[in-house]
């Protein structure tokens, strides 16, 4: 076995206060594109059409980005790979405290997750500009060049972060929560760019977690707070990371 896949599997077994934070690079091998890197998205689209500030003045512009990005391709067939099923099986075995995610995508809760604290909100829901009625994407028109919301008529908007926008207070507060207490924290799929999201290993590193990574090449923490660096696909590596709480074939 791959010596720090070795080391990681001996920190996660042994770890009491254990949550994982991910982001975009672990759901790459469910067939969804990240947005940094090659084959990325922002290599095919603006990422300005992410800009809350361009989405408000330009709804008509952006929305049809969005559909292409978030709801044709990412869409309804994309299925959780076997990192996000082990976290969901630690999770069911008591040995994980929970799931930051920054990803928007559901795979984790569509793999089993209960604890996951979306940071940057979901696709699955919808918010209207006017009236913040919330509903599910699937409930609303999306079929419109700008679709509208049932109740008042304003512009509805994924209810998922905008660049320009502030994180959720109902994730950023259990998010930093568990960070703060805990002992081991597996970082996957992030680059760390994105800010205030890249905080969180880093408040669990201050606060003396252990920080285990996962990615295909080396990250922002990789160099600054990583202990253990497992190089590797996500669902490949923990394919291999054999813990005794979890039967697999
Ligand atoms: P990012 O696009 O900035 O970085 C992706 C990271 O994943 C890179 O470090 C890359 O090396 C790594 N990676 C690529 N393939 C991998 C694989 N198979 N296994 C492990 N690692 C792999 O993503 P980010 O850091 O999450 O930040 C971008 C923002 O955009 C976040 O908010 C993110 O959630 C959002 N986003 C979400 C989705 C999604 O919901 N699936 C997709 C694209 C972007």
């Amino acid at each position: 076995m791959d010596n720090a896949i070795a080391k990681a599997t001996r920190i996660i077994s042994e770890g009491r206060r254990i949550f994982a934070f991910t982001g975009a690079g672990i759901s790459v091998e469910s067939g969804i594109p990240a947005f940094r890197g090659p084959g990325s998205v922002w290599e095919r689209y603006d990422p300005r059409n992410l800009d809350i500030d361009y989405f408000v003045q330009h709804p008509e512009k952006a929305w049809p980005v969005i559909k292409q990005i978030f709801y044709n391709f990412m869409g309804s067939h994309a299925q959780p790979n076997a990192a996000h099923r082990t976290l969901a099986l630690m999770e069911a075995a008591g040995h994980l405290d929970c799931v930051v995610t920054q990803n928007i995508d559901g795979l984790h809760q569509s793999a089993g997750s209960k604890r996951v604290h979306e940071f940057h909100g979901t696709a699955s829901r919808v918010v209207c500009l006017g009236c913040r009625h919330t509903m599910p994407a699937a409930e609303a028109d999306l079929s419109p060049d700008v679709p509208r919301c049932p109740l008042c008529g304003a512009v509805l908007k994924p209810d998922f972060v905008f660049f320009g926008e502030g994180i959720p207070a109902d994730a950023y507060e259990p998010s930093s929560q568990a960070a703060r207490h805990a002992d081991v924290c597996i970082v996957v799929g992030t680059s760390g760019e994105v800010m205030p999201a890249g905080m969180i290993p880093i408040e669990a590193k201050r606060c003396g977690a252990t920080v285990v990574e996962i990615n295909t090449t080396p990250s922002t923490f990789t160099r600054s707070i990583t202990d253990i660096f497992v190089q590797g696909k996500a669902a490949e590596v923990f394919a291999q990371i054999r813990l005794p709480y979890i039967d697999r074939p």
